[in-house]
Order: C-alpha cells, then sequence, then structure tokens
C-alpha cells in the first residue's frame, strides 16, 4: 500500500528535505474576513533554493467543471424533492445537500479568487513567484526518483518514507489572494 512521503533527499549532495514542509493550517483570508482552505503542493523555489510548499490553484476550467456538477447534482434532489418519496429519503439527504451546498460555496469562492487575482501561483514561505512544481507520484517502501534534478547541483530528487521526519511544528499560518503572507496576527483579530 502506498504511503505519503516522508522526505525528498538528493543522490549527490546532503540535501533533504521533510513532507512538513506541506503540513499545517493554511489559509487565504478573504476581504470579506471569511477563510479559505489553501491547497498547496511541492515545489522548488528558485529565490529560496529550497523545496517548499507552493500554492495550488485549480484552473478556471476545472473549477467550472465541478461547479457544473455539484449543480446538477443538487438539482437532481431538489426535484426528488417534490417527489412522494421524499420524506423518507430526508434525512439521508439532508447530509448530502448540506455536504454539495457547501462543496458548491467553496467552490465559488475559488472562482471568485481566481478572478480577482493576478498573481502567479506563489512560494508560501517567501512569496516568490519564481517556483515549480515538482510532481509526486505515490510512495511505497522503496524510494521513487522524482522527474527533477536539484538545481545547481544536477543530482536526482528521491522521495522516500523516513520516520524520523515525525513530530515536527505544526503552524498556522494566512494569506491573501493574491497568495502573499499576511501572518496570524489579522487571524485573531477576524
Ligand atoms: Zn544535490
Ligand atoms: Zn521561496
Amino acid at each position: 500500500m502506498s504511503q505519503p512521503f516522508d522526505e525528498v533527499y538528493c543522490d549527490r549532495c546532503e540535501y533533504r528535505r521533510g513532507s512538513f514542509v506541506l503540513w499545517g493550517r493554511l489559509s487565504y483570508m478573504l476581504p470579506s474576513g471569511k477563510q479559505l482552505h489553501l491547497n498547496r503542493r511541492l515545489g522548488w523555489c528558485h529565490t529560496c533554493k529550497e523545496i517548499v510548499a507552493m500554492e495550488d490553484i485549480a484552473t478556471e476550467a476545472l473549477l467550472q467543471v465541478s461547479i457544473d456538477d455539484c449543480t446538477v447534482r443538487l438539482e437532481a434532489i431538489s426535484r426528488l424533492k417534490n417527489g412522494r418519496l421524499f420524506k423518507r429519503l430526508l434525512s439521508y439527504d439532508r447530509t448530502e445537500i448540506i455536504d454539495l451546498e457547501e462543496n458548491l460555496s467553496d467552490l465559488c469562492e475559488r472562482l471568485a479568487l481566481l478572478r480577482q487575482r493576478s498573481s502567479l501561483e506563489r512560494c508560501l514561505s517567501c512569496g516568490s513567484t519564481e517556483v515549480v512544481p515538482i510532481s509526486l507520484p505515490a510512495v511505497d517502501r522503496e524510494p521513487v526518483q522524482l522527474d527533477f534534478s536539484h538545481p545547481g547541483c544536477g543530482g536526482n530528487f528521491w522521495a522516500a518514507n523516513n520516520p524520523t521526519w515525525l513530530n515536527m511544528r505544526f503552524e498556522e499560518k494566512y494569506y491573501n489572494v493574491e497568495g502573499e503572507h499576511i501572518g496570524r496576527e489579522q487571524t485573531l483579530e477576524a
């Protein structure tokens, strides 16, 4: 069974970085004061010269497909509501309706964020847009070579499981709609 990776290391130098870079509770703080979970992925930041967490922003087309899917399912439930069977299905459907409505609202917030945003995806550590995604295959017991070599070194990056990276600090961070870090002070006030 595949497990999430614990670390990425270089096979030519001593460089290694734990998967903890992707951890933490990261959110966008919207102008309305609402928070939106910040999706992230692994990347290489040319400014930090490090493996970092970078923003993972869905495309408008992808968001629209999910929004349409949610809308169609909500409409189907709504049609069912007018049918005789609905009373019997009510308790079961209520959870599904709430989930779908929450999902739809989240997707619409993401679409609105994308439309008002002008920046490219950023490094979540330093805010630079000089950051490239690193795709990560599923890692099992054996290390897996990544399709990315260590910039400036030329060695190959590998992802591996290594439990010594556990017990790292769990961070809570906030970003504006342009993906710029705004700290946690504003959070506490919100
Ligand atoms: Zn290296
Ligand atoms: Zn950076």
